[in-house]
């Protein structure tokens, strides 16, 4: 048997009155994902554990079957992995961003989405400066980089930069969670400072400024963790070998410490633009010689963020067109039977454009077994499928079946 779970991040949704009081995968126009709805199971998992945010990462966790209390140690550690650096014993890792400061205030997580280019330069300059010791910076995509401490304590609370745009940057500094935090959040705070005196007049800032855009004169380090302890998919679930195909780094890093090969697809964007015909190929491709494929497509996520109902409904059916349609058709003719798993990670409404921790529907299709009662892949059909609400782990003991 092998395994393919291909997973529209943030596909679930909420009735919409534009659409008639129906969710964008009730309205969009899904022939081969409704298909595997009606000659599969389908069911209802809940991927977001109590006291965690409904994050990519948590949700993403729980679809892969770990106990994320246990395993989750911040995002900048699993960037790391997808970055190819290693995390040893004593080093906290958190994820860095490059942020815009205006009057004391945070104006932007993203110091306007500076260029790779750019941000390197930057990141470069702040490791000379401030690296080498204690602390190490990682330069990474756009305004999302790497911070390491050694000896750092993750009993610190930080505040991720995009949930306080407008806020006095004083008022949202590291803060101890107990006394075993106080030295860590203490240097952080200092960094921040440095970082800010170092970056206000350097010559890539200056540039930005002269050109309208916002300057990245300020680090902001949050999301700490160690290194994570994950158990591979393969020992926990007896598959051979398995790849990640992502356009986003945190995934790319669950992959990895799950023990899968991140495969690069040309043109994978992370937007409703990204290369769908070509991350179905790399699918396929992989499935021939793998067990597991676990492929994320970030496209309605996106769509969901910017509150846009109809981009929404269209990354569904390019995912059901581009990708699940290639990947069944090509599976079908093979010998060897295959499992095919659709779902989303966690709903993204497009009327709240966030993250909720609502049950998300699933279907699992295999080419040697017959289905269920349920027709259609959507929040509703789902809920009479016969896997019932699943939570955790039990979407991957579901998923995969064991040699007997
Ligand atoms: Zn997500």
């Amino acid at each position: 048997m092998k395994y393919i779970i291909i997973l529209g991040d943030g596909m679930a949704d909420e009735p919409i009155d534009m659409l008639g009081g129906k969710t964008p995968l009730q309205a969009a126009d899904k022939p081969a994902i409704d298909w595997l709805a009606a000659h599969g199971r389908s069911g209802m998992l809940a991927t977001v554990p109590s006291g965690f945010a409904p994050g990519s990462e948590i949700a993403n966790l729980s679809v892969l079957g770990y106990d994320v209390p246990k395993v989750f140690e911040g995002r900048g550690s699993l960037e790391a992995a997808s970055m190819g650096i290693p995390i040893e014993e004593g080093e906290m890792a958190m994820r860095c961003n490059l942020i815009t400061i205006e009057d004391g205030k945070i104006k932007n997580h993203s110091a306007g989405h500076i260029s790779n280019e750019e941000a390197a330069q930057l990141i470069e300059f702040l490791q000379q400066e401030l690296g080498g010791g204690d602390v190490n910076f990682f330069p990474g995509v756009s305004y999302r980089h790497l911070l390491k401490l050694k000896g750092g304590s993750k009993r610190i609370i930080t505040t991720p930069p995009h949930d306080v745009p407008g806020t006095p940057y004083k008022e949202v500094l590291v803060r101890p969670a107990d006394a075993s935090g106080e030295a860590t959040a203490k240097r952080l705070n200092e960094l921040i400072e440095r970082s800010q005196e170092l970056l206000a007049n350097h010559p890539v800032n200056l540039a930005r400024k002269a050109q309208g855009k916002d300057p990245a004169n300020s680090i902001w380090p949050w999301s700490p963790g160690y290194r994570p302890q994950m158990e591979t998919l393969m020992s926990r679930y007896g598959i051979k070998n398995g790849v990640v195909i992502s356009a986003v780094d945190l995934i790319k890093g669950i992959g990895v410490y799950a023990g899968l090969t991140p495969i690069e697809v040309e043109g994978a964007t992370g937007l409703y633009d990204t290369n769908y015909e070509g991350k179905a190929q790399a699918a396929t491709d992989a499935l021939k010689t793998h067990d597991f494929v676990f492929l994320h497509i970030e496209a309605s996520d996106e769509a969901g963020h910017e509150g846009d109902v109809a981009l929404k409904v269209r990354t569904i059916e390019y995912l059901d067109h581009r990708v699940v349609r290639p990947i069944l058709e090509e599976v079908s003719k093979w010998a060897e039977p295959v499992s095919i798993a659709v779902l989303p990670d966690h709903p993204t409404p497009c009327k709240l454009r966030t993250h909720t921790s609502a049950p998300i529907p699933f279907v699992i299709y295999r080419t040697n077994e017959s289905g269920d009662d349920v027709q259609v892949f959507d929040e509703f059909a789902a809920r009479k499928g016969s896997y019932g609400n699943l939570s955790g782990d039990q979407f991957m003991e579901c998923f995969i079946q064991r040699e007997k």
